[in-house]
């Protein structure tokens, strides 16, 4: 099957430069839809729209990693 590429691709840990889709900020939710579908979602986004999310879309697969946010300062907030 051809889709593993794109499915690799998708799983692919979340980077600094990946921003949340509704205000730009650092995102850590990515909300998979299909093979070329996906949501970019910060803590505060997707906490407001999981709901609603995961009950409308029940296929849609979602990399969480909220438990990335106090880890460590990102560098670009220093850079800046
Ligand atoms: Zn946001």
């Amino acid at each position: 099957m051809t889709i593993t590429t794109e499915r690799v691709l998708q799983s692919d840990p979340l980077k600094i430069a990946d921003r949340c889709d509704q205000c730009g900020a650092q995102a850590f939710v990515r909300v998979v839809f299909g093979p070329s579908r996906d949501l970019l979602f910060c803590g505060h986004h997707y906490h407001r729209n999981e709901l609603t999310l995961v009950t409308r879309h029940p296929y849609i697969t979602v990399r969480d990693e909220r438990h990335k946010i106090n880890e460590k300062p990102s560098l670009s907030a220093n850079a800046d």
